[in-house]
């Protein structure tokens, strides 16, 4: 059986093309990937998604957008996109499980955190070394974390481990921070957290788990130790299209080239999100072009079965 689409993706790009899709009656499948919601799930709190005035939490949203393109007819399937094939139509889709064939495919992979890179990080991950504050926070209860990075995740993700901890640093690699301007006043007021400006981790030393961080001063160069008993590392995201095998167009920075109406380098294979290049990294920015190559999907199937709809003006 030849799918009318394939969502590769389950973030709030994938969901909503799910909902698009599923409306246009196209009964799209949607592979989720290794982990439902994609970083929205990951988010402790959303207040600048419309419509939640008091904030929402991002396993929340993931659960209602879920069960908006379940009740349009999507399938949602948990499973992993391993390899694809565009050489060739329908287009081939493998996972884990299955191989598919579709008539279109929209790519909704998002982007995962960046490394450090550097020596103890790999040791100590998920023995101290964590990417994700909501779901490590918990166990830092009266003790000492380090956050790296300056902007909107490491800024928002340090006042949210300021619950638990005592203190936390943040180390970031300049003088000014990259996060929004409302989120830098906050945490400016906010007295747990200490900053450690003009610095670099350069060094993730424990035992057991983490006890502390070699730190190096960029601007004099002076090396010294930060005891702390976890490191948060928000230092950007690399967006992920390892399993493309090279098959779609990339920018320099390894986002997913796409046009105005989210078609990529390959007529039916569409990006969104995230994984596509980078403008604003944003749930809403998100939402609007899983909308917009949902829509661009249908009018390629369309035009393929020869019941083509005049082209908009958008
Ligand atoms: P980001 O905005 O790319 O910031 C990455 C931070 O890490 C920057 O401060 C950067 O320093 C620093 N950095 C990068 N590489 C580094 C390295 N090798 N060593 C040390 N520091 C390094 O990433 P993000 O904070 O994860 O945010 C990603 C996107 O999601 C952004 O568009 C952001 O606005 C958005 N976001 C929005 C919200 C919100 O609206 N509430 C929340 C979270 C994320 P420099 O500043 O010196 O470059």
């Amino acid at each position: 059986m030849v799918e009318n689409l394939i969502i590769v993706g389950s973030g709030p790009a994938g969901l909503t093309a799910g909902i698009y899709a599923g409306r246009a009656q196209l009964s799209p499948l949607l592979i989720t990937g290794g982990a439902l919601g994609g970083q929205m799930a990951l988010t402790n709190e959303i207040e600048n998604y419309p419509g939640f005035p008091e904030a929402i939490a991002g396993q929340k949203l993931t659960q209602l957008m879920q069960k908006q393109a379940e009740r349009f007819g999507t399938k949602v399937m948990m499973d992993e996109v391993t390899g694809v094939d565009f050489s060739v139509y329908p287009f081939q889709v493998k996972t884990y499980a299955q191989e598919y064939e579709a008539k279109a495919v929209i790519i909704a992979t998002g982007a995962s955190p960046r490394k450090l890179d550097v020596p103890g990080e790999k040791e100590f991950t998920g023995r101290g070394v964590s990417y994700c504050a909501t779901c490590d926070g918990f166990f830092y209860q009266n003790r000492m974390v380090i956050v790296v990075g300056g902007g909107d995740s490491a800024v928002e993700e340090a006042m949210f481990l300021t619950k638990y901890a005592n203190k936390v640093y943040l180390v970031h690699r300049r003088n000014r921070l990259r996060a929004e301007k409302v989120t830098q006043e906050r945490a400016f007021k906010n007295e747990k957290i200490e900053w450690v400006w003009d610095s670099v981790v350069t060094e993730i030393v424990g035992e057991q788990g983490v006890t502390q961080a070699r730190i190096r001063n960029v601007k004099t160069d002076e090396e010294s130790f930060l005891k702390a008993d976890g490191i948060f590392i928000y230092i950007g995201n690399v967006p992920n299209t390892q399993f493309l095998g090279g098959q779609l167009e990339l920018n320099e920075r390894g986002y997913i080239v796409t046009d105005r109406k989210y078609h990529t380098s390959v007529p039916g294979v569409f990006a969104a999100g995230d994984v596509q290049e980078w403008v604003l990294q944003q749930i809403a920015t998100s939402v609007g072009s899983g909308a917009m190559a949902a829509m661009e999907a249908d009018r390629f199937i369309t035009e393929l079965e020869g019941t083509a709809y005049p082209e908009t003006t958008a």
